[in-house]
């Protein structure tokens, strides 16, 4: 048997427990993985709180994304030991997911791990950190250079956030962090923002237009935020757009794409094609500071998820938990 969080349909919504599960439990799929980490992305905290309605078939295993070693593999493209990641393609949402000591999936959703990323610190990346991955290669795919003008984060103390800061700085971009926690202001700055804005100043309603401040932005954010992000970039700029932790709306207008030909680039991690997750995690490998990622991340138990998981609701997470399955 191996030890499991699952979440069945409640009255009051989703109801999590910890149960010891057989593979006999596990869905389809042609490569069984000994489960190493897991990690908790804001996703995970709307699956398990059902704040929003992740989970789509009952009974599952939550946690979107997972680290581990091939047991079993009928998949020609994996053998038993090759150490690999999952993140996304519904695992965690309409298949059983990461929060478990085994997992079986197809092996068309696993990446094997560069040599110098670790089981370990492939879920302090987690998916939030390899969204924030997209984002940049987003940014750099529609001419946004460290010369053109600082870049803008929000949601700086996020786990994209915290990993969009490190990659851009190591990348030579100014970086300016906008947070809505003063007190985390040397951690970010140690992550390397050069400036800290209040993330108040961006998260009511605001002009169309406004005075050019960035030449791209990571936005995790959304809504009013996402409007003013694109409002004040540069001529020719462009925003990454990967989130909606203030809300899924977009009260925004077309001017600064009209007047500045600013590109508004989306983000999806999910369905992401396997050449750009590869590229991703090969770019991760040579452009994240591990320090900085070791110093954004701290330890978790399975124990701990469901009580990270209304944290991260609630905005008080910082950084990115690593959730050792076993321990
Ligand atoms: P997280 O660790 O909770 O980070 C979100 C951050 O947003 C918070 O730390 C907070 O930063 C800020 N924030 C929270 N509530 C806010 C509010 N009401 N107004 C303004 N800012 C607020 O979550 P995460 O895992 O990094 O994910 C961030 C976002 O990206 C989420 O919306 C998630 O769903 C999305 N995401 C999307 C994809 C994709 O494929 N598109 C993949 C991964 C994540 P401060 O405390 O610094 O202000």
């Amino acid at each position: 048997t191996f030890r499991a969080i699952r979440v069945s349909k409640g009255e009051a919504g989703p109801k999590a427990d910890f149960v010891n599960l057989t593979e006999a439990d596990l869905m389809e799929g042609d490569v069984t993985v000994a489960v190493d980490y897991s990690t908790v992305n804001y996703k995970d905290g709307l699956a398990l709180t059902g704040k929003a309605p992740i989970i789509r078939s009952f009974p599952l295993i939550p946690g979107i994304d997972f680290s581990g070693k091939v047991e079993k593999s009928s998949h020609a493209g994996f053998k038993p030991g090759d150490r690999v990641v999952l993140n996304g393609y519904g695992v965690g949402e309409g298949h059983n997911g990461g929060y478990a000591q085994k997992a079986r999936v197809k092996g068309d959703w696993l990446v094997k791990l560069p040599d110098a990323i670790s089981n370990e610190r492939a879920m302090a990346i987690g998916t939030a950190g390899y969204t924030s991955m997209l984002c940049v290669l987003a940014l750099e795919k529609n001419g946004v250079t460290p010369d053109k003008g600082d870049v803008l984060v929000t949601g700086a103390a996020g786990g994209v956030g915290s990993v969009a800061i490190a990659l851009l700085s190591k990348l030579g971009y100014r970086v300016i962090a906008s947070t809505g926690r003063a007190s985390e202001a040397d951690y970010l700055k140690s992550l390397g923002a050069s400036d800290i804005i209040d993330r108040n100043e961006l998260s009511a309603p605001g002009k169309p237009i406004g005075k050019e401040r960035w030449a791209g932005a990571v936005d995790a954010v959304g809504s009013h935020t996402l409007a003013n992000v694109l409002a004040m970039t540069k001529y020719g700029g462009a925003v990454a757009a990967c989130g909606l932790a203030q809300g899924m709306d977009l009260p925004a207008s077309v001017a600064p794409f009209i007047l500045r030909g600013v590109t508004l680039a989306g983000i999806d991690s999910v369905m992401a094609p396997m050449e750009k997750r590869v590229e991703a995690y090969k770019r991760l490998a040579t452009d994240l500071d591990m320090k900085k990622l070791d110093a954004m991340s701290f330890r978790a138990k399975l124990d701990d998820v469901p009580k990270l998981a209304e944290e991260i609701i609630a905005g008080h997470v910082r950084g990115r938990a690593i959730v050792d399955v076993n321990a």
